[in-house]
């Protein structure tokens, strides 16, 4: 008896140890080449170093101390459960104000916009909510890192088509040659993230043409919608009725705000797509962060901070640029967003990766190797800094760039 107990016992745990070891160990990833965000590295390592960090995009600035009294009094004042799964009504409702005053389409707030927590759970939901097996998923490289895992966990193809370095922009005729009738989805970024390149009319007036009469659907990711430069027009799809119908427009309330670690973010979409989006976004997150949401609906009725911010992130791009005036580092067009990529190839010929670690960790500067965002991870000789940052730091980074 004793024996076949402990027989069985022994059995038992072998044939467990076995299948926790193929349960934990041998699984398929389902993203079994994604290593962790460069964003997230490169943040990491200047932390380790002590380095100035120009990686990952943030202000190193505060936000407004009057939204902060506004987020603490919606808080004091009870509002500290959760919000509707669409997001409160007065952010939608100043939300579709601000859209139809800016961009001229009018969005309805009770069925066509949803809040959610950042632009970045908008896009997944997006993304989620219409990519089936093997549908087609045109991305343009050097593209931000959250788009391609989305598709692909969908079972999506991402289909990448590579901006023309070095002004990025977009070639439709290769843009014609990807297209096809199982594309289901354009991811577009403008502003974009990480060269600094925005649409242009005849952008639009390409991509207008492109996916008429055809089923394709748009997600336009404008986190950066208020940040560009030189007197130009953000070409947002919100803009322009004819794709805006197809589209899932997203935005962020921390590039506007300096708060991007608030992590609000709305999607505008018409109220076929808005259902389908919020039929993943009620079960990714649910709702998001009720007393900032009250906070920034009483907020965003100052037009003056957002029409502001043009000009405010226009004097960091041109303080960074002057004071790189002499360094070996060459500018490349930075047009908006709150990123300047830097042509290194007077420095050095090693890959942006190896440069821009050595960067940190001897140089103590650390920015954003752009080979990450391509998924054969071309790579131009070129790094992305964040001036998103004081004048200090912006100095300081400057002085210690010139010096190489
Ligand atoms: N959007 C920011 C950037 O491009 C931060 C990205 C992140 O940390 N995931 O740097």
């Amino acid at each position: 008896m004793v024996f076949a107990f402990s027989m069985n016992k022994t059995l038992t745990f072998n044939s467990n140890h076995w299948c926790l070891k193929a349960a934990i160990m041998h699984f398929q990833s389902k993203l079994p080449d994604l290593e962790l965000t460069i964003f997230a590295v490169m943040t990491q390592l200047a932390i380790k170093h002590g380095a100035i960090n120009l990686s990952q995009g943030f202000p190193d600035f505060d936000t407004y101390p009057e939204l902060i009294a506004l987020v603490e009094r919606y808080m004091r004042a009870g509002h500290n459960q959760y919000a509707p799964m669409q997001g409160v009504m007065p952010l939608r409702e100043r939300i579709a104000e601000k859209v139809y005053d800016l961009y001229g389409t009018q969005y309805d707030p009770a069925t066509e916009i949803t809040v959610t927590t950042g632009a970045t759970e908008s896009v997944f939901a997006a993304i989620s909510a219409v990519v089936l097996k093997d549908d087609e998923v045109i991305i343009l490289e050097p593209a931000y890192d959250a788009y391609a895992p989305a598709v692909q966990l969908n079972g999506g193809i991402p289909v990448y088509l590579q901006l023309k370095f070095p002004d990025y922009n977009i070639d439709w005729n290769e843009f014609k040659n990807v297209f096809n009738s199982k594309t289901k989805l354009i991811i577009l970024n403008y502003p974009h993230n990480p060269t600094g390149a925005v649409l242009t009319k005849e952008d639009i007036d390409h991509l207008s043409r492109i996916v008429e009469n055809t089923r394709t659907l748009i997600v336009s990711d404008e986190a950066y919608e208020h940040i560009i430069f030189d007197g130009r027009q953000h070409e947002s799809i919100a803009r322009h009725p004819q794709l805006a119908q197809r589209c899932f427009v997203i935005c962020s309330f921390g590039k506007t705000y300096h708060t991007t670690g608030w992590k609000i973010g709305y999607c505008l979409a018409p109220e076929p797509l808005s259902i389908e989006l919020q039929k993943i976004h009620q079960y990714l997150t649910f709702a998001s962060n009720t007393p900032i949401q009250l906070a920034y609906a009483e907020f965003m009725q100052n037009k003056d901070l957002y029409l502001g911010l043009p000009k405010f992130y226009q004097q960091k791009r041109d303080l960074f640029l002057d004071l790189l005036g002499k360094s070996r580092f060459r500018p490349l067009p930075c047009k908006g967003t709150y990123y300047q990529m830097l042509d290194y190839s007077q420095i050095s010929d090693e890959p942006d990766v190896v440069f821009a670690k050595r960067l940190t960790v001897e140089k103590g500067v650390a920015a954003i190797p752009p080979s990450a965002l391509y998924h054969q991870k071309d790579d131009h000789k070129v790094l992305r800094f964040c001036f998103a940052k004081k004048s200090e730091t912006l100095e300081s980074a400057a002085e210690k760039l010139c010096r190489i």
